[in-house]
């Protein structure tokens, strides 16, 4: 009785600002939070799962910290351009590129000791998520011929020991992919390889073992990270086992071939109880057509089947118009929902109706948005309501994952200070 009253009283919304926290169970917590708040993030410690979505303006980047240490760097952001009125500020400012960035809070937010980020993941191959590249982009002093944004910035200063993305080795799924930034991205790899010995794979749905805990791995038998899903390919859920959800190539008109959204990788954290969820771009509502876009256009649901209900939810496609559908949210039933955008409609008024509505899911969700622009204030309703609406947004899950807890960071500045705690949050 006593373990069931406990778990009740954390499932209570238990959620900062300071002076509204009251009552008998959460005196202890506040006064936490009251010394974290307006100080610079506590370093991680072994044992815990931190997650960092850290905000440039310009695309996604997650920084994991896995309880051994282990680390993951999933996007590295990088449009660097400025294209009004689709843009936001960059964050902390204009002064250094969106990689560059990603790269010096690598470096604080890092295990003491570490020597490279452990594995790179591309959750698919556009520049708001890789890093895209222009003909002005800076050269690399490292001594191989490509240009310097998102991860081939975020190599500049921190190496890269493994990298993991959908297209390895031959880059022609659904066809052969060539444009600028792509282009760079493999000369970049080939140089890697030959020179720091980058380790290069194909993300391969289903397995989890190819994200693994590199230096204690007996200490958390509680941890995995399952690869779910990419390129049409889904986790059946037994075993490594996978099924197509895209029809033969072959059949379809080049017109009709999936776009590269819909091929993002995507993957599940379990730690304990706890469970995340990380889709890069996938979506759901395909373009307006005059037909019904045949489903398996919509990509979202047996992807969010394979998962399973998870406590913390990524959104997909920076919460766009054409993603986090219903059945994908309803599959989820995300505690919270962490929204890293990049441009006015992030997230967009439907979408962000579908996350806050109890006929979706039941039971309370608080959800973080890195950044909220005036436009997105004015047309998307009830955004002003979020937890946050401005800043990096760590979620960082105590030892056995049993309980986690989100810290708001402060993105006009490199000193990691943390603006609001909210929690502990129950694992389910
Ligand atoms: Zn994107």
């Amino acid at each position: 009785m006593r373990k069931a009253a406990l778990v009740l009283a954390m499932l209570v919304p238990v959620v900062v600002p300071v002076h509204a926290l009251a009552g008998d169970g959460v005196e202890e917590s506040a006064a936490t939070i009251a010394h974290e708040v307006g100080k610079p993030l506590r370093a991680w410690s072994e044992g815990e799962l931190d997650i960092h979505h850290i905000n440039t303006g310009r695309g996604e980047a997650q920084l994991l910290i896995l309880p051994d240490g282990t680390s993951v760097l999933v996007d590295a952001s990088g449009k660097t351009v400025e294209h009004p009125p689709f843009s936001l500020p960059s964050k902390p400012d204009a002064s250094r590129p969106p990689g560059e960035w990603v790269a010096r809070y690598a470096m604080r937010a890092l295990p003491e000791g570490a020597r490279a980020i452990d594995y790179a993941l591309v959750s698919h191959f556009h520049g708001d998520h890789m890093g895209a590249i222009a003909a002005d982009s800076p050269r690399t002093t490292l001594g191989g011929d490509y240009r310097l944004s998102g991860f081939t910035q975020v190599a500049e200063l921190v190496p890269i020991a493994r990298l993991i993305d959908r297209g390895w080795p031959g880059y022609d799924y659904p066809e052969p992919i060539d444009n600028p930034t792509v282009n760079n991205y493999r000369r970049f790899i080939d140089w890697q390889i030959r020179n720091r010995g980058l380790e290069m794979e194909r993300f391969q749905p289903g397995r989890n073992d190819q994200v693994r805990l590199l230096h204690r791995p007996e200490a958390y038998p509680q941890f995995e990270l399952r690869n779910l899903y990419a390129n049409g390919v889904v986790w059946t859920g037994e075993g490594n086992g996978t099924r197509n959800l895209f029809p033969p190539l072959e059949s379809l008109a080049r017109a009709d071939h999936p776009t590269e959204n819909k091929l993002s990788l995507a993957f599940r954290i379990s730690y304990g109880a706890f469970g995340y969820f990380s889709g890069g771009d996938l979506s759901s509502i395909d373009e307006e057509t005059a037909s019904d876009p045949p489903p398996w256009k919509d990509v979202e649901p047996p992807v969010a089947l394979a998962s399973g209900p998870v406590d913390v939810l990524k959104a997909n496609h920076h919460g766009s118009w054409d993603a986090n559908g219903i059945p994908f949210l309803a599959a989820l039933r995300p505690r919270v929902i962490v929204v890293a955008s990049r441009a006015e409609g992030h997230p967009a008024a439907n979408t962000y109706r579908r996350m806050t509505s109890r006929d979706v899911w039941p039971g309370e969700r608080d959800i973080f948005i890195t950044n909220v622009s005036p436009a997105t204030f004015a047309t998307t309703y009830g955004v002003e309501n979020a937890a946050s609406t401005q800043g990096h947004v760590v979620v960082r899950v105590e030892k056995g994952g049993a309980t986690y807890r989100v810290f708001v960071l402060d993105d006009d500045s490199e000193a990691m200070t943390v603006k609001a705690v909210f929690g502990p949050y129950a694992s389910n």
